[in-house]
């Protein structure tokens, strides 16, 4: 009735009090608990402030939904031997990485399948970042080869995206053979979500190191702004698995972090079907041609990706206002 909410500092007071007495409490570490606290707090702010919209309240939420809580300075000690203490126990874990620089803060989260996951925020700053290079690239996308760069460098799709269509069809199969709702229903239903995640896991760290990869390479990406849409019509299949949009995303990311920048040409540019010497719009030019023969210049035999790619690089640079051949030091650190 009146906008107010329990103040987060009375709040942590409380359940400090809480804690020490009752041990059911002391599970996690008193800033996990001051951390849930903040998020309460974020929680009814977030309400008011959006309260004509309609929104509920927040409300009590049971332990097994919690997925996650955070941990700042104390609670938790990383021990030799891939070990961590949190609060009084001590958990193995398996590491994707070298943790570099000083921990700032330690999240522990449950994801849907139940797995535990450390999640570890540092200060580090990778001396990469912002480095200029003065190169601007056009990248043509197709389904072999993921990406076609205008300097003629390829990045082939892993061998794990055809691998892993295979695992998705066999593990969806299994799925339908089984009777709904039956014990065995349930088992190949946790299958496919574990083959599903593992999936995307996959592609996900492929794509990041595939971003940091190239805009420590170049300063200037150009693609084409495709929408799915189109994308499906033009190889007449589901190619939303492909994630490519995900990439674009992360992509993104990275180069915004970094300084350098990402364009997008119009997608109504005829990029594949102009001749990267002469100019010439090749409007018969099918889905089938591999390569490109041009019927004005006689240039023969470019690979149709790489032929896309320069004109994109070309269009792209000239709707920056940027020199091709040399780059100004456009790219700045952020
Ligand atoms: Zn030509």
């Amino acid at each position: 009735m009146f906008g107010k909410h329990l103040n987060v500092y009375k709040l942590m007071r409380h359940i400090a009090k809480l804690r020490k007495r009752i041990k059911y409490w002391q599970q996690v570490g008193s800033q996990a608990v001051q951390d849930i606290c903040q998020r309460i707090d974020k929680a009814y702010k977030l309400f008011f402030q959006q309260f004509k919209k309609g929104t509920r309240p927040p409300s009590f939420k049971k332990t097994r939904k919690y997925k996650s809580f955070t941990l700042k300075q104390a609670g938790y000690k990383f021990l030799s031997g891939n070990k961590i203490r949190i609060g009084n126990r001590v958990y193995k874990f398996s590491k994707s990485r070298e943790i570099q620089g000083k921990v700032k803060t330690l999240t522990v989260k449950r994801n849907n399948l139940g797995e535990l996951l450390i999640l570890v925020v540092t200060n580090y700053v990778d001396k990469s970042f912002g480095v200029v290079t003065g190169k601007i690239a056009g990248f043509d996308y197709g389904l072999r080869t993921f990406l076609t760069a205008s300097d003629n460098s390829a990045i082939e799709s892993p061998l794990f995206f055809n691998s892993s269509r295979n695992r998705l069809k066999a593990a969806s199969r299994n799925l339908s053979s089984k009777k709904k709702g039956s014990n065995n229903w349930y088992k190949a239903k946790d299958h496919l979500n574990r083959v599903y995640e593992d999936i995307s896991n996959q592609r996900r760290d492929w794509f990041w190191k595939l971003a940091h990869d190239l805009t420590n390479k170049y300063d200037v990406l150009i693609f084409e702004d495709l929408n799915l849409d189109g994308m499906k019509r033009l190889w007449g299949r589901k190619v939303s698995d492909l994630s490519f949009a995900t990439f674009l995303e992360i992509l993104q990311t990275v180069a915004a972090i970094k300084g350098k920048v990402v364009h997008f040409v119009n997608r109504y540019y005829p990029s594949s079907k102009t001749c990267s010497h002469c100019g010439y719009i090749h409007q018969e030019l099918s889905l089938k041609d591999r390569f490109w023969d041009c019927p004005s210049c006689n240039t023969k035999g470019i690979q149709r990706d790489l032929n896309a790619s320069v004109n994109l690089q070309r269009e792209g640079a000239s709707s920056l206002g940027l020199d091709t051949v040399r780059l100004p030091q456009v790219a700045s650190v952020v």
